[in-house]
């Protein structure tokens, strides 16, 4: 579903964010992202988004080529990759529904399509029933949930999350962490980044460590078995 072919990334103003970063995440594999700040995790989730493209090095998702990509195929990239952020980037002047819906009426859904789909995702994520209310009237945990049910409303292959957790309790946290095993379940390949070693323990999947741009853990390639 995904692979880093020997990455590097230079931003123009600064020192290589990635170097030579080779990894491959199958179809329907869940994994972790870890390493200290500034090791280029958001960089990498950046170039799986295509918001970025490398130096050197070819990343593929779903068959694509990115760094090829033309211009005008990168919305449709993006619709395969649902994206979940720390602070969640929900619109409190909006409903739950309303910003659920956000990404098939960009993509041009019809009303009564969009109106299932919001109401299927916010069934996965627990929260069917408060759509009518403001985001703000939920706790951190439940605006969680929303930003998930946004990522996955347009059922994408891959499910990315850059530190979903930072802002939760453990406890809540092992629940959001919970629910991206559920999408992995059902197929979804799911990548998150964080910094919560005790959780990613706790978790049992596969980890990917970064330091210093440097992929130090976890690049073997999937055709063998031994998996870190
Ligand atoms: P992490 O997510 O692990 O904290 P980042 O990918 O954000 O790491 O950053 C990796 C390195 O790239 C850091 O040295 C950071 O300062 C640098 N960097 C990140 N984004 C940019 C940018 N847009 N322009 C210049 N340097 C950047
Ligand atoms: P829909 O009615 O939209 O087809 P269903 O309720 O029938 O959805 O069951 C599929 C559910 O499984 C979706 O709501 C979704 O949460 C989950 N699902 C299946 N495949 C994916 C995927 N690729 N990405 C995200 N979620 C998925």
């Amino acid at each position: 579903m995904v692979r880093f072919d020997r990455v590097s990334k230079r931003y123009p103003s600064g020192n290589e964010a990635l170097s030579g970063v080779s990894f491959e995440l199958a179809r329907g594999e869940m994994a972790f992202l870890t390493g200290h700040s500034g090791a280029g995790k958001s960089t990498l989730l950046k170039l799986m988004m295509r918001m970025e493209v490398p130096t050197r090095g070819e990343v593929i998702v779903d068959g694509s080529n990115l760094s090829r990509l033309r211009e005008g195929l990168v919305p449709y990239h993006r619709r395969k990759v649902g994206v979940v952020f720390q602070n969640h980037q929900l619109l409190f002047d909006r409903s739950v529904f309303e910003n659920v819906a956000l990404p098939l009426l960009i993509a041009g859904t019809s009303l009564k399509e969009t109106g299932r789909r919001v109401r299927a995702a916010l069934d996965k994520v627990g929260l069917l029933g408060k759509e009518k209310l403001n985001p703000i009237q939920l706790s951190g945990g439940e605006q969680q949930r929303i930003g998930i049910a946004r990522a996955v409303v347009n059922k994408p292959a891959l499910l990315i999350a850059d530190e979903p957790t930072g802002n939760l309790d453990p406890e809540l946290s092992a629940e959001i962490m919970n629910l991206f095993s559920q999408f992995q379940q059902v197929g979804v390949t799911v990548l998150i980044a964080t910094h919560d070693i005790a959780l990613v323990e706790r978790m049992n999947k596969r980890r990917l460590i970064l330091q210093d741009g440097q992929m130090i853990e976890g690049h073997q390639f999937n055709s063998g078995a031994s998996h870190v």
